[in-house]
């Protein structure tokens, strides 16, 4: 990495002193409310739907809507996450749980292209501090020498890397695709869902026992999950306000030289550690262009009314990295772009933790620019959670 910084995809480890909670054991009877049908509220509430709960699945606009954090075309999907086991995990079980359910519903959603690392030193930490876990889990990264990366990828500049290590088992997602088949996942297998603007009624006896829908009509619940991404911010804002920060993230697709298409489109997934923009790109997907995508916080952001127009600045700085990086492609025009909020937490870490007055109101967010990969996992995760049958995984707590 030039400068040495974290980048700001890796979540931080936190010592977690508090002693462990769980919440209470919930009747299977009971009837839980899930708000927003994003890939975290969408998972989830697939999962308590099949720990055989009641549940209703609740969005204002629609799964993967075009507002929503989800609501883009693709998302990548990779192991390499630092010293950070957790998300290393998490990302195990969600490659799985992903590939299971594309053969299950006939529709491709993972494309396993590889993720391939631009590295400015030797051994970035972000790839070293990973290493252990691959090797837990038989897993091998695969190293190229500047020469050889560019013998292989001979569109690719790396004058100014020292190596280049591709993860073979990452690549990604289809991710507004994926969103919509969870939903057609949830209601086929008996879930309700409602197309509506959720106004959390106000806590009363530490329980929150209703919600307003935006038909009039009153929504009751034994149980609350709040998986409002962006939004989660404003619904919230004394919980929440401080917590969850919403930014603008821009994505670009570029149209390739015709003599290029296949280099370009055959390629890994890309990570560019330049320690600054984290610029990355997912190449190829159904022929919508090459993909590139900024890390670093844009402003701040409203997701409900905000424009989706780029930054002229955001993208001339894009477009000046990638005719550095891909000579090939510096005239190349923009065919498409996409403006999404970030949910920001704090530290970059997941929330799912109880509102402080009320224990069956639940939060789950803070995806902060990496969460939709873990979607199936952590709706897993977050349903045995919130049914009272594993602890509240300490990592994700508010602090
Ligand atoms: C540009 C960009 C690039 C990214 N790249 C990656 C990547 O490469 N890999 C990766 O793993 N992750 C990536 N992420 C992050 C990932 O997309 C998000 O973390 C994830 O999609 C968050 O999902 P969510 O369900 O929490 O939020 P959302 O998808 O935003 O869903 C929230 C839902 O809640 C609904 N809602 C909100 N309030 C209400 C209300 N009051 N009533 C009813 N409904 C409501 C909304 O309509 C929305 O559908 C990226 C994000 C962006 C923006």
């Amino acid at each position: 990495m030039k400068t040495g910084e974290t980048p700001t995809f890796a979540p931080r480890n936190t010592t977690e002193t508090r002693p462990p909670r769980r919440g209470p054991l919930l009747d299977v009877h009971a009837h839980i409310a899930v708000v927003g049908a994003g890939v975290f509220g969408g998972w989830t509430a697939l999962w308590l739907l099949r720990s055989g709960f009641r549940v209703t699945l609740v969005d204002a606009w629609g799964p993967g809507h075009s507002r929503a954090s989800s609501g883009d075309e693709t998302r990548v999907i990779r192991s390499t996450y630092g010293a950070n086991e957790t998300y290393f995990d998490l990302n195990v079980r969600a490659l799985q749980l992903w590939q299971e359910h594309q053969q299950r519903w006939h529709k491709k959603l993972f494309f396993n292209t590889g993720v391939l690392w631009f590295c400015y030193e030797d051994s970035p930490a972000m790839i070293a501090d990973t290493l252990p876990f691959m090797q837990k889990h038989g897993l091998e990264y695969q190293y190229f020498s500047r020469k050889e990366a560019a013998q292989r990828y001979p569109h690719i500049n790396t004058e100014d890397l020292q190596n280049l290590v591709l993860d073979p088992h990452g690549g990604y997602l289809k991710a507004r695709e994926g969103c919509q088949a969870v939903h057609e996942a949830f209601v086929s297998e008996g879930g309700t869902y409602l197309n509506a603007l959720v106004k959390p009624d106000t806590i009363d006896n530490e329980r929150l026992a209703s919600v307003k829908l935006s038909d009039g009509s009153t929504l009751q619940a034994d149980v609350f999950v709040f998986a409002c991404g962006s939004w989660l911010g404003q619904l919230f804002s004394e919980v929440l306000g401080g917590v969850i920060s919403c930014t603008k993230q821009e994505a670009y697709y570029l149209g390739v030289p015709a003599t290029h298409t296949r280099l370009f489109d055959e390629m890994p997934v890309w990570v560019d550690l330049d320690g600054e923009d984290f610029y990355y790109g997912i190449p190829g997907n159904a022929y919508r262009g090459f993909k590139i995508g900024v890390d670093k916080r844009g402003e701040t952001f409203d997701p409900t009314h905000s424009e989706r127009l780029p930054h002229p600045a955001v993208l001339q700085k894009a477009r000046d990295f990638m005719a550095h990086r891909f000579p090939a492609l510096k005239n190349a025009p923009l065919v498409e772009n996409r403006v999404c909020p970030y949910e920001n937490s704090p530290d970059g870490n997941f929330i799912l933790d109880t509102h402080p007055e009320a224990d069956n109101c639940w939060f789950l967010g803070g995806g902060s620019g990496h969460g939709y990969k873990h979607g199936p996992a952590l709706g897993e995760l977050a349903a045995d959670v919130i049914a009272g049958k594993r602890n509240l995984e300490n990592l994700f707590r508010m602090r």
